[in-house]
């Protein structure tokens, strides 16, 4: 079993409860307006990981998470892959799964049941640009967050009280930003950074 993978960190912060880690799977077919991760639209042979490979890069990570967040691309657009990522996952006993979806909730509940029953926390629906308005956990006013379980609803019920936050991470020669911001702050916050270090900012996962 592969996985179309475009990176994965530890800790991320501000994509779910606690430090959790992150996996952003490669490749959307949605393609949303505005999106601001368009290079994790295609999906090519350089992304794809063993999903072994994938866990043995991530169990330490997992282990020592409170949760963990799947985004990327379009997990769903993966869905083989997806189900069985997120039944070695909750193996590992991960506090809490969080997935990122641009694809409507009546879809999601037609169509990917079998998956939807290994996660807590569902996000839903695309990134619609007009309707730009950042919460802790989406970035556009028609997204939708799904408690699925007991310990969704224990974690996340209040998730809106959430303190806004985001993760900085060295890759190569890149820093790369994950959370949800507003535009204005990842303006400021990649400025900062980039007048300090000479690097260039990216972000990894964020709904602007
Ligand atoms: S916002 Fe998400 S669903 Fe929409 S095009 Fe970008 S990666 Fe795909």
């Amino acid at each position: 079993m592969n996985l179309s993978v475009a990176r994965c960190h530890f800790p991320v912060r501000g994509l779910g409860y606690g430090a959790r880690t992150g996996i952003w799977l490669q490749g959307c077919s949605i393609r949303c307006a505005g999106c601001i991760v368009p290079e994790t639209w295609e999906s090519r042979d350089e992304h794809l990981v063993s999903l072994a490979a994938l866990l043995r890069a991530t169990q330490p990570w997992i282990e020592a998470s409170d949760g963990v967040t799947i985004s990327g691309g379009e997990p769903f657009d993966q869905p083989e892959g997806l189900f069985a990522l997120l039944t070695a996952v909750r193996a590992l006993g991960a506090g809490d799964v969080l997935v990122y979806s641009g694809y409507p909730w009546p879809m999601l509940q037609r169509e990917h049941r079998a998956v939807l029953e290994l996660c807590d926390v569902v996000v839903s629906e695309p990134y619609r640009a007009p309707a730009h308005a950042v919460t802790p956990l989406t970035g556009s006013a028609n997204q939708r967050v799904h408690l699925l379980t007991p310990v969704a609803r224990e974690r996340y019920t209040g998730w809106q009280a959430f303190s806004p936050a985001a993760s900085v991470a060295v890759d190569g020669a890149d820093i790369r930003l994950a959370g949800v911001m507003s535009r204005g702050d990842v303006v400021k916050l990649a400025g900062s950074i980039e007048a300090a270090s000479g690097r260039r900012t990216r972000l990894t996962h964020g709904a602007l």
